[in-house]
């Protein structure tokens, strides 16, 4: 059983490369943002309490989204190995995660983090606009997101490092590029 968390900030590449390794791997696929998405399409409690807070582009507060996630675990005891997509995105989240995965007698094995810069985010995230209409992808949500990453999120990255789990690849280029080096290092282990 492997479990890979893969990291980055809005625009980086995730949901692509995610949909091509549940593909390759048979990853159970997690996506927080997938799943509030999905709360609030659907109204329910859940949904409306975290709408707003979605659509300014700021974080959902940890204990909701941690109460999420725990329950999206518990869904799938018989997982072969969990993607995590955009999640964790703050240290207690990481942490949270950590808990979650030794009580289960298991651990994350990987964190691949997609290195782009931020012109680069922009761009993409432009690009997305005309073809997904996203509300939290408009202009000035998408600052606040990319604020909240720099800000918030980023700091979970020396938290993997520290112990020697982060693995960066450059998310900039040929997509199929991009997927070949993030199977190299899961193909390595
Ligand atoms: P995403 O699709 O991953 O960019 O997530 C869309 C939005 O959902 C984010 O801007 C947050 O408002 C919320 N969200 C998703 N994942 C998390 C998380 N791990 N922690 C807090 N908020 C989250």
């Amino acid at each position: 059983m492997i479990n890979l968390v893969l990291f980055g900030p809005p625009g980086a590449g995730k949901g692509t490369q995610s949909e091509k390794l549940i593909k390759k791997y048979g990853f159970v696929h997690i996506s927080t943002g997938d799943l509030f998405r999905w709360h609030t399409k659907n109204d329910t409690p859940l949904g409306k309490r975290v709408k707003e807070i979605m659509n300014s582009g700021a974080l959902v507060p940890d204990e909701i989204t941690i109460a999420m996630l725990k329950e999206e675990l518990d869904k799938n005891p018989q997982a072969k190995g969990f993607l995590f997509d955009g999640f964790p995105r703050t240290v207690p989240q990481a942490e949270a995660l950590d808990k979650f995965m030794k009580d289960n007698g298991s651990a994350i094995h990987f964190v691949i983090a997609l290195d782009v810069n931020e012109a680069e985010l922009r761009t993409r995230i432009a690009k997305r606009r005309t073809v997904e209409n996203r509300a939290d992808d408009e202009e000035e949500k998408l600052n606040k997101r990319i604020t909240e990453y720099f800000t918030k999120t980023i700091h979970v990255l020396p938290y993997y490092e520290k112990q020697n789990r982060l693995n960066t690849v450059h998310g900039i280029g040929d997509i199929e590029e991009i997927f070949s080096n993030i199977c190299t290092i899961l193909d390595k282990k």
